[in-house]
């Protein structure tokens, strides 16, 4: 999609700190970390959101929990714990909307999140 960030961090237009990339996900240091670590993974293929979904996805899906765990582990925090978090639309705080998945972790996080 044209006028979308994350397209153009996919197609390069837009630098990003990359943490990992195969054919359906990027991985990529979010720019305003929330924790000591904080990695956005996104499908290379525009959806708007989780809510966007379809069956045909499940793929991608796979492909960006995959992609989470990964980080994850390389970022040393799968054993100490983090937190996978999507946000979905205005009530929810998403403000760029091309889904990704937060991969948040390196601090004991609070629950529930405000
Ligand atoms: P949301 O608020 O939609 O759930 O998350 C969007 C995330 O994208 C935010 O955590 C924000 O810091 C991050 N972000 C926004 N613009 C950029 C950018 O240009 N580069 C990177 N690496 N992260 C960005
Ligand atoms: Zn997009």
């Amino acid at each position: 999609m044209d006028d979308c960030l994350f397209c153009k961090i996919v197609a390069g237009t837009i630098p990003s700190r990359k943490a990992y990339e195969d054919d359906e996900v990027l991985a990529f240091y979010d720019i305003d970390p929330q924790a000591p670590s904080h990695i956005l993974v996104i499908p290379k293929r525009h959806i708007q959101s989780a809510d966007a979904l379809l069956p045909e996805d499940g793929t991608t899906v796979m492909a960006m929990f995959a992609a989470a765990q990964r980080v994850a582990k390389e970022s040393g925090i799968n054993k100490s714990g983090y937190r996978i978090v999507t946000n979905i639309g205005e009530d929810a705080g998403q403000s760029v909307p091309h889904m990704h998945l937060h991969v948040l972790g390196g601090r004991s996080l609070q629950w529930p999140p405000g």
